[in-house]
C-alpha cells in the first residue's frame, strides 16, 4: 500500500555513531568508510537481485537527530521498511533502538512495518556491552529478523538488506 513507483524506500535509523553510514556504504559501494560526516543525510539508489528477483532500493541514511523531537516525521510516514541499528559496544544505542521502534509504531499507522534489527561493530568483541541474547530477545519481541554485523569487515551486511526486502515482499504479498 505504501509503495510508490519501482523503488522500495528503506530508512536506516539508529543513534549517531553506530555505523549507519558505514553499513550503507558497504552494502552499496563495497567500501568501508572510516569517516562519514555524521550530520550528512544522504540517499542511495541501488539495484540488487534478491531471491532471483530484482529489487530497486532507495536507501535513506539518516543523520544528525540524536534528539527524537527533531526526527522528521516524513521518514516514518514514507518508509516501506526500516533498518534499526545499534552498536554492540554501546548499551545506550541499544536503548535508543527501542525508542526508534516506538517512533515507527507511532507514525507508521499500519499494523506490521518491515524492520530488521542490527547490532553493528561485531568485530569489536572486546568492547562488547550488549549481549547477542539481548538483540535476539528484542527481535523476538518485535517479530523481526536480527543480525549482528560488522561494517568494517563487511560481515552480514548483505543479509540485512536482503531480509528487509523479503519482509517487504511478504507484506506486499499479504496485502
Ligand atoms: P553513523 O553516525 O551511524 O552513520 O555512524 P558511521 O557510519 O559514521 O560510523 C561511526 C564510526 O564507527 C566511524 O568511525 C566508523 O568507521 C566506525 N564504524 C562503523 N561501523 C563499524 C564496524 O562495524 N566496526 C568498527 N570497528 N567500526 C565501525
Ligand atoms: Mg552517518
Amino acid at each position: 500500500a505504501r509503495k510508490h513507483g519501482p523503488f522500495h524506500k528503506i530508512v536506516i535509523l539508529g543513534d549517531g555513531g553506530v555505523g549507519k553510514s558505514a553499513l550503507t556504504m558497504q552494502f552499496v559501494c563495497h567500501e568501508f568508510l572510516d569517516y562519514h560526516d555524521p550530520t550528512i543525510e544522504d540517499s542511495y539508489q541501488h539495484q540488487v537481485h534478491i531471491d532471483s528477483r530484482v529489487a530497486h532500493l532507495d536507501i535513506l541514511d539518516t543523520a544528525g537527530q540524536p534528539e527524537f523531537a527533531t526526527i522528521r516525521e516524513q521518514y516514518m510516514r514514507t518508509g516501506e521498511g526500516y533498518v534499526i541499528c545499534y552498536s554492540i559496544t554501546d548499551k545506550r544505542s541499544f536503548e535508543e533502538a527501542i525508542e526508534y521502534k516506538k517512533l515507527i509504531n507511532r507514525y507508521a499507522r499500519v499494523d506490521h512495518i518491515p524492520i530488521v534489527l542490527v547490532g553493528n561493530k561485531s568485530d569489536l568483541e572486546h568492547l562488547r556491552r550488549v549481549g547477542v541474547s539481548d538483540g535476539e530477545a528484542l527481535s523476538k519481541e518485535w517479530a523481526c529478523p536480527f543480525h549482528e554485523t560488522s561494517a568494517a569487515l563487511r560481515r552480514n551486511v548483505d543479509v540485512v538488506f536482503h531480509d528487509l526486502i523479503r519482509e517487504i515482499r511478504r507484506k506486499e504479498h499479504d496485502e
